[in-house]
């Protein structure tokens, strides 16, 4: 994967680093150029000099230092050299500067004609001095430079990584932000580069948002188009009971089918009934045990008809919510554990209070749910058995209870019940705290 870091650091340390060493570079041509002439100067006065010598006590083995060679000619004669100098001549018989190999080493010559003694005069000095002492110049310029290049990367590293600090805070606000957070980014100290992509994204979340809620009314809409049209047909399917053999196969599938059609329509529309606002405005403080007592109630018969015991425990729970909400949340949680469990079993509802909570549970000893199915109940439309068999039912269910529970801040959990088989469910709300 590429990185911004990365390549900042890269290209920056890369440019600061050839700019370093084209100024030392520059730096040395021209120290170069002046210690060659400071050299020459101080050859030109090292030849005079040897003019001057005292021939008579010159030996084979004279030295004028280690890198000062000469030679004094006389009528094409060796007259006097130092013990460096070669046996010929080091340097042509011309005035003036010129190079020269002897020694092992290559040397800078001056030769020049001495008037008043006839005596060609030749000194030499070796060169890799002259490169020692400009190389000693670029080297202590270049040297820092080097030894600070890590110093430099770390500060370039420090303050690239200051600079991109907003996009590292926009793309972990992104990645905090809750699947169904629909709400904008706020744009406060957000850096003028970032503006534009703040303002995309922010685009992007209200386009969503707004193709996110048609969908919900037209789902909403189109259930409650077609409950009329039902009801209609509920009325002429009573009708038509006079007249038909109301007890033939037929006539109960018919049956069946439209009572499928109108609990689809009622889920559907109890699915997208509360909007957030809406349900904001309909909060009341209320009390779960008394709204799960009333609801017992009333769905007793539901029970009875199939021989289920249904009890309900637990006490007082004051906490704040949509009284019509719950109810739907409670009747779903209900209405599938009679479903899913069979003739003459057990359903129990328990409404407690924990710290700072409410706890809402709902359990039977029906068959439960096997774990690769818990993943998946609260899916819109998903049934773990899709064959006609498996009872009246949508699969909108559980995504209704799980819905109204994130409208409360609620979380909605399925696992083992207490009973050895069976599901329980189990709402956690925040509790109302009492004064
Ligand atoms: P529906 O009941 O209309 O099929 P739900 O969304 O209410 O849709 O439930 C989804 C699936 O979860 C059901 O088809 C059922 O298989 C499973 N389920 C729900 N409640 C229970 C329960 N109490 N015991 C066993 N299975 C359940």
């Amino acid at each position: 994967m590429t990185s911004i870091r990365r390549f900042l650091l890269a290209g920056v340390l890369a440019a600061l680093t050839l700019f370093s060493f084209i100024a030392p570079l520059r730096g040395y041509r021209s120290s170069m150029a002046e210690v060659e002439t400071l050299f020459d100067a101080h050859l030109l006065d090292a030849s005079k000099l040897v003019a001057n010598l005292d021939m008579a006590r010159i030996t084979r083995q004279s030295q004028l230092g280690d890198n000062l060679a000469f030679q004094v000619w006389e009528d094409g004669k060796l007259l006097a050299a130092s013990s460096q100098a070669p046996s010929d001549h080091m340097a042509p018989l011309q005035q003036g500067f010129d190079f020269a190999n002897f020694d092992g080493y290559r040397w800078r010559t001056y030769s020049w004609f001495d008037e008043s003694t006839q005596r060609w005069i030749m000194a030499a000095e070796r060169t890799d001095q002259r490169f020692a002492l400009a190389e000693n110049v670029v080297l202590e310029t270049v040297l820092p430079i080097l030894l600070g290049i890590p110093v430099t990367g770390l500060l370039i590293w420090l303050i690239v990584s200051q600079g991109l600090k907003p996009l590292t805070q926009l793309s972990s606000d992104l990645q905090k932000k809750p699947a169904h957070d629909l709400s904008e980014l706020p744009l406060r100290a957000t850096p003028k580069e970032l503006v534009p992509v703040v303002n995309a994204v922010n685009g992007l979340i209200h386009r969503l948002g707004a193709a996110l809620e048609r969908e919900k009314r037209l789902s909403a809409d189109a259930a409650h188009e077609l409950r009329t049209p039902i009801t209609a047909l509920k009325i002429q399917l009573h009708n038509l009971a006079q007249e038909v053999d109301a007890g033939s196969e037929s006539f109960r599938q018919l049956e069946q089918g439209v009572e499928r059609m109108g609990h689809l329509v009622e889920q559907l529309m109890s699915l997208y009934r509360t909007s957030p606002e809406q349900f904001t405005a309909d909060c009341t403080d209320i009390d779960l045990h008394a709204l799960a007592q009333e609801l017992v109630a009333r769905m007793y018969p539901l029970f009875e008809a199939r021989q289920q015991t249904l009890e309900l425990l637990g006490k007082r729970c004051m906490m704040r919510g949509e009284p019509f909400a719950l109810e739907t949340l409670l009747a779903n949680l209900l209405t599938n554990a009679s479903k899913y469990t069979p003739l003459g079993g057990r359903v129990q509802v328990n409404v407690e209070a924990g710290d700072a909570v409410v706890v809402l549970k709902v359990q039977d000893n029906g068959a439960g749910i096997s774990a690769e199915d818990k993943a998946r109940i609260f899916e819109r439309f998903y049934r773990v058995d899709r064959s006609s068999n498996a009872g009246p039912g949508c699969g909108l269910g559980l995504t209704i209870v799980q819905h109204v529970a994130a409208l409360h801040q609620a979380t909605v959990s399925v696992h083992a019940s207490e009973f050895g088989s069976g599901a329980a469910f189990t709402v956690i709300f925040p509790a109302l705290m009492e004064t």
